[in-house]
């Protein structure tokens, strides 16, 4: 299994777009790996977790193939993760030529598919020239989508809508996609004990960085205690691979800093075109 890392900062990115504070002004000089944009992330080469507008620059930067995107997952509506106009443009008639694959299948819950519906004037299961098919993603019903058992969580965040974490398996390895959300319900560590999910890597919500976390974010002080969590549910173990990922500029390291003090804790962290084979 393979993970890109294809955007690592929280809803404003890193620089912030209108922002000139000492955390954005540092990144901005150091420039590389300390420059993040909004949350997205490739599993393989077949996957992708939320669809930001950021999503056109990752293709390009990383040269990628989106038409051989087969599956989209999407956690929630937020603007970081979710821009649902730049989908129509999967569009064969006129935008999207010699497709790698014919269909996309969408999923995510019911705010997403709505906003869904009014960029795309699409219906539910009926797929149309974009060849995109929409699913209502729910927490604990999982289901199958190409080689992908896929698990949705509920998420601790936007409590306003039904916030999705998920647990992805392709049969052999499992990734544990924790964006974003707090400190996780007592029945997502339930659930995935219960249904012996155990985890290859976890990618945990650190939008506090070094603050002092609470809501519906995670940051320095509670990943590891996430983790620990999820060591006692046998969901990780000593082996499992640990990536902090979603920050934000108010969270005060830049990724240089971030990272000697993120290996401490036994997290490796996240930048924007990371990419890791386990
Ligand atoms: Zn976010
Ligand atoms: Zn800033
Ligand atoms: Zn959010």
């Amino acid at each position: 299994m393979k993970i890109t890392y294809l955007g690592t900062a929280a809803a404003e990115g890193w620089p912030a777009l209108f922002c000139r504070c000492e955390y954005c002004m540092k990144a901005m000089k150091a420039g590389g790996r300390n420059i993040r944009t909004r949350s997205q992330a490739m599993l393989n080469d077949d996957l992708l977790f939320d669809f930001p507008s950021d999503s056109f620059h990752h293709m390009q930067q990383n040269r990628l193939d989106f038409s051989a995107v087969t599956a989209v997952l999407i956690t929630h509506s937020h603007l970081d993760h979710f821009a649902p106009d730049d989908l129509h443009l999967r569009n064969s008639a006129y935008y999207a030529h010699n497709l790698t694959s014919d269909h996309l299948e969408f999923y995510g819950n019911e705010r997403v598919i709505e906003r869904m519906q009014t960029a795309c004037r699409l219906r539910p299961e009926e797929p149309n020239a974009d060849g995109l098919t929409i699913h209502l993603a729910k927490a604990y019903e999982p289901f199958q989508t190409g080689k992908y058992t896929v698990h949705p969580l509920r998420a601790f965040h936007a409590l306003e809508e039904n916030a999705l974490n998920y647990a992805v398996s392709d049969g052999e390895k499992t990734i544990l996609y924790l964006h974003d959300t707090g400190l996780l319900y007592d029945d997502v560590y339930e659930y995935l004990g219960a249904n012996h999910i155990r985890a290859d890597l976890v990618s945990y919500d650190c939008t506090y960085v070094a603050l002092p976390s609470g809501g519906g974010h995670l940051g320095l002080d509670s990943c590891p205690v996430v983790r620990k969590r999820l060591e006692e549910a046998g969901v990780s173990d000593g082996k499992t691979i640990s990536v902090i990922n979603h920050f934000s500029h108010n969270g005060k390291l830049i990724h240089d800093e971030l990272v000697p003090v993120a290996e401490e804790l036994g997290f490796l962290t996240s930048y924007d075109g990371m990419v890791i084979e386990f």
